[in-house]
């Protein structure tokens, strides 16, 4: 495909040419009529540049089967689902909400790896709500000509506030909205301005903006900022029952061979992103194909695992089963410490899939807002925190860097009791950290609280060693417990 600028571009440059040699031509008429082609080149190359901005692609919710997708199409992602619906009724009827002065959102920011349904979910918030979905890539915002950025940005607002209420979907919004674009590069930042000044402006209350990234970390901070894109949502890579629902929705409407078993191809698949799953089916049928054959077997689907885990150089599979191992242990370690010292406290969820930087994490029900907190409290805390790398220590003999959030959370534990509450043996006062006779009797008296904890830590992880091995072996291979389950467990556990 010919990009239809380097023709005009090639025609300009031709004229250029001809009216260069023209003294060795002819003269006369000639001369002119080039001139005037020439211009008219001119003229109608910056004319394709300056309309690039409509370059975005529009689905409008009348004409297109885009719009189509509902939140059935997207498999699991229950609570994400469940935060989007009010932004779904908002777009539904934006009047009533500005009316009211509701506070909605400006802006919603999806991140996670590529492949985890991003789009699917903007697109199926479009559909939900009935309204024109206009997708466009960060990347395009920058192509091909400097300095155009801005008005590509303009002109994409200009064209969504004629079909408001509607969503403006911007995928790798980090291509304009990074850390280093602000520091390197100009041409970013206008576009960037461009973006924020759009995104306040109160012309343009009821478009919704939706930007995509897998890189939250590099995002400018002015992206994210309140009324701007100031809804933060983490869309995570499928646990086991996701990858099996996605794998459901992919199989309908396709023979599928009795020994299909779809339970052992979503065990056999973690760490895999939604769009390996669709990968997964459609290169089983693929091979079904090629084989000739009436339906798709379950062999054909191992095969495909195969193919993927081949083709994407994954981390081999023992080395998979092994990190899963330790990071099961190393939850449960938290759950059961925390359990053990505060019966009351209800855990909501243990999960081994991975959010942001942590690998897993144990979540319990909201608690009241609580500000006073006592030194048992405190040192509660403390050894749930260290639950996880004692839970390695025990089980695996190791250490790992698994644990530096944990440690920076005891650390800053430690030092407040001894600095700010008086709760060492430095006395009942408040100590300036900065005070450099202090330091050295501040850090060891940090030390001190911190080894009783490790130690109280370990009686409790000693004394509840199974309990905890059975947690940890359940979640390695159902990835995430809900607060019931982990009830049951601990119930089963008793009574077995
Ligand atoms: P992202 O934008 O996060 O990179 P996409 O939304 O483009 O990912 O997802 C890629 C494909 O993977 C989608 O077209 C969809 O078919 C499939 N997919 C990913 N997650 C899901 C899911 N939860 N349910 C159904 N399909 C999914
Ligand atoms: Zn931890």
């Amino acid at each position: 495909k010919v990009d239809i600028n380097i023709i005009y571009g090639a025609i300009a440059f031709i004229i250029t040419l001809i009216l260069f040699f023209k003294p060795y031509i002819i003269s006369g008429f000639v001369p002119l009529v080039v001139g005037i082609l020439m211009i008219v080149a001119l003229f109608l190359l910056m004319f394709k540049m300056q309309g690039l901005g409509d370059k975005g692609k529009v689905y409008d919710a009348d004409k297109s089967e885009n719009t189509h997708t509902t939140f059935k199409d997207v498999a699991g992602l229950d609570e994400e689902k469940h935060e989007l619906i009010e932004i779904v009724d908002f777009l539904k009827n934006p009047k009533g909400y500005l009316d009211m002065g509701a506070k909605i959102p400006k802006g919603i920011l999806l991140y996670g790896k590529p492949g985890t349904g991003k789009t699917l979910i903007a697109k199926a918030i479009a559909g939900e709500a009935g309204v024109p979905f206009i997708s466009m890539s960060g990347s395009e915002f920058i192509e091909m000509f400097a300095g155009l950025g801005a008005s590509r940005v303009r002109k994409l607002f200009e064209k969504a506030k004629k079909m408001a209420p509607c969503i403006i979907f911007i995928d790798e919004i980090d291509a304009i909205g990074s850390k280093r674009e602000e520091e390197n590069n100009k041409e970013g930042n206008s576009t960037l301005n461009q973006l924020l000044a759009e995104m306040t402006s109160d012309d343009n209350e009821d478009i919704l903006i939706i930007g995509a990234t897998n890189r939250a970390d590099i995002l400018d901070s002015a992206l994210t900022r309140r009324g701007r894109l100031d809804r933060h949502i983490h869309v995570p890579n499928p646990d086991k029952n996701t990858r099996l629902a996605i794998l459901k929705l992919y199989v309908k409407n396709k023979p599928m061979a009795e020994d299909v078993d779809l339970e052992e191809i979503a065990r056999r698949t973690s760490g895999c992103s939604g769009a390996d799953m669709e990968g997964i089916i459609t290169e089983g049928a693929m091979l079904a194909i090629r084989a000739d054959a009436e339906e798709i077997t379950q062999e054909m689907l191992l095969k495909a695992i195969d193919r993927m885990v081949a083709g994407l150089e994954r981390k081999s599979t023992e080395m998979i089963e092994f990190e899963k191992d330790v990071v099961s242990h190393h939850e449960a370690g938290h759950l059961m410490v925390s359990m053990v010292l505060d019966g009351s406290r209800k855990p909501n969820k243990i999960t081994i899939v991975p959010h942001g930087e942590a690998l897993g994490y144990v979540s319990y029900h909201e608690e009241e807002d609580r500000f006073i907190k006592t030194r048992e409290e405190l040192m509660h805390n403390m050894l749930t925190s260290l639950g996880g790398l004692v839970s390695e220590k025990v089980f695996f003999n190791h250490e790992s860097t698994g644990c530096s959030s944990d440690l920076g959370t005891v650390t800053a534990i430690a030092k407040r009791m001894v600095t700010k509450y008086g709760m060492s043996d430095l006395g009942k006062m408040a100590i300036d950290e900065r005070n450099g006779f202090m330091q050295e009797k501040i850090y060891d008296e940090m030390k001190k609280i911190v080894d009783e904890a490790y130690e109280k830590t370990y009686n409790i992880v000693m004394e509840n060693k199974e309990v905890i091995h059975y947690i940890a072996s359940e979640l390695k291979v159902r990835e995430t417990l809900e607060g019931v389950e982990i009830e049951e467990l601990i119930q089963q556990f008793k009574m077995d």
